[in-house]
């Protein structure tokens, strides 16, 4: 980036010299060859007054060094010069200068010479007896001036360059340390010198930053709390079939001993497809499968699925469903409709009841599973949602519990941008109500 910035101003720098360079001897020439001109001018009619009154002799020596007068007569033959031997000059009918002074009175030309290096002026009038006056004068040419200004063009360009680098290194070193300074102090920016511009692109880099390094910590967690709810199971399984090994369990007891084993390893299955779900989800690369489902029809076959959990806690299981249609993954629908009912029968009591109802309200299509269980108290309902935590953790484990369920039901509404409300109180029981966007039919 400096030297970008740095090549960008000596680029520009060049050509602001070089072109004021070049106006500026253009207009001075300009201003020069109109001055040149106009003395001639001055001189001529000086000497067109002289010749009429004293003859072209006297002329003569009234010359200034460098200044030439020419006569011609109306039909373009030289009769008098002041530097050549006009027998010798040609006819001269058809220099520019002289076929204007005789046609419109006065007239102006400049020649360059061969050698580039010099300009001639010339301007010729009309004097009163019909010839043409003529007053030369050689001058050095634009080109010639030029080359002489141009080594200190050269030099004063050089000095410029140099001291417009220095500028410019010494200016993109300024431009470019507070976002050097910013970027090396993301965590606390307050103090360092930083641009009011930049705020919001610094702000959303520190958010990210911080973003990634939560993500990592979460990792990080998960990845431990995961170990640690594996080898729960793992060593009680390990532990039964040493028993069984050695010959210690016997009969009946070894019958128990080998339900244990099946009760963990079935723990472990549910844990590592909970698991497996959450890291799908998370993975940015999973694409959702949308399409147009009724949430009642979901409702209607999850709550048959669960007759048979609900028949064995003595609770009674409801469905109040009205058509809803939503965009959605189906398999993520029934996973979070399951995960709400399987709670709300897991966490009941006796002869308790679980009501799901899905009904549409106005856009919206709303999920309320509502149940008459144990209910959670308001600290710990701050916590249900994160991955891994139960409030009653023998509970949740005795009844097939991972800890997980509430997280993937957050993570699905999350990816539905759905919202989700909680509404608790202990020993009276649980109402949670998941709100999503509602299609047409589609
Ligand atoms: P688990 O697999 O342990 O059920 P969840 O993530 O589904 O894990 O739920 C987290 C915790 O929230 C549960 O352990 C339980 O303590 C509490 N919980 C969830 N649903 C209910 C409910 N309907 N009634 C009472 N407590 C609940």
């Amino acid at each position: 980036m400096k030297k970008r910035i740095l090549t960008y101003f000596i680029y520009v720098i060049a050509a602001a010299i070089g072109s004021t360079t070049v106006l500026l001897t253009v207009l001075t020439y300009n201003m020069f060859e109109k001055r040149v001109i106009e003395d001639l001018s001055v001189n001529a009619r000086v000497f067109s007054a002289l010749i009429e009154k004293e003859g072209e002799e006297r002329v003569l020596s009234a010359l200034d060094d460098g200044l030439r007068v020419t006569l011609v007569h109306a039909d373009g033959a030289v009769y008098f010069d002041s530097a050549a031997n006009p027998a010798e000059m040609g006819n001269h009918a058809n220099r520019p200068e002289i076929r204007q002074a005789l046609e419109e009175g006065e007239g102006r030309y400049v020649r360059t010479s061969e050698t580039v290096d010099r300009s001639t002026f010339y301007y010729a009038v009309r004097m009163e007896n019909g010839d043409a006056l003529r007053v030369a004068e050689e001058a050095s040419s634009i080109w010639s001036i030029y080359i002489r200004a141009l080594p200190l063009i050269l030099l004063i360009m050089l000095l410029m360059m140099a001291l417009s680098v220095y500028a410019a290194s010494v200016l993109t070193r300024r431009l470019i340390e507070p976002i050097e300074q910013m970027t090396a102090h993301l965590d606390h920016m307050e103090g360092v010198a930083r641009y009011p511009e930049l705020e919001p692109f610094m702000g959303m880099i520190k958010k990210q930053h911080e973003e990634i390094l939560k993500s990592a910590d979460m990792r990080v967690e998960f990845t431990a709390n995961v170990s640690h709810e594996l080898k729960t199971p793992l060593t009680s399984i390990s532990g039964y079939a040493e028993l069984i090994e050695s010959g210690m369990a016997t009969g009946e007891q070894a019958t128990r001993f080998a339900g244990e084993i099946h009760k963990s390893a079935n723990r472990l299955l549910a844990l590592i497809n909970d698991i497996i779900r959450l890291s799908q989800m998370d993975s940015p690369a999973q694409e959702l499968a949308m399409e147009t489902v009724d949430l009642a029809q979901i409702a209607a076959n999850v709550v048959e699925q669960l007759r048979l959990s609900a028949q064995k806690m003595e609770v009674s299981l409801e469905l109040d469903a009205r058509t809803a249609f939503v965009q959605a993954d189906r398999r993520m629908m029934e996973e979070l409709l399951y995960n709400l009912c399987d709670n709300a029968i897991r966490y009941n009591v006796r002869g308790g009841a679980v009501h799901v109802t899905v009904h549409p309200a106005r856009e919206r299509a709303i999920v309320t599973v509502q149940d008459t269980g144990i209910g959670i108290s308001k600290e710990n309902q701050a916590h249900v949602f994160e991955r891994f935590y139960r409030v009653d953790k023998s509970r949740s484990k005795a009844t097939g519990g991972t800890g997980l369920g509430l997280a993937i039901v957050k993570h699905i509404a999350a990816k539905h941008g759905a919202d989700i409300e909680m509404d608790s109180e202990l020993g009276r029981g649980t109402r949670i109500s998941v709100s999503f966007e509602r299609t047409g039919r589609g």
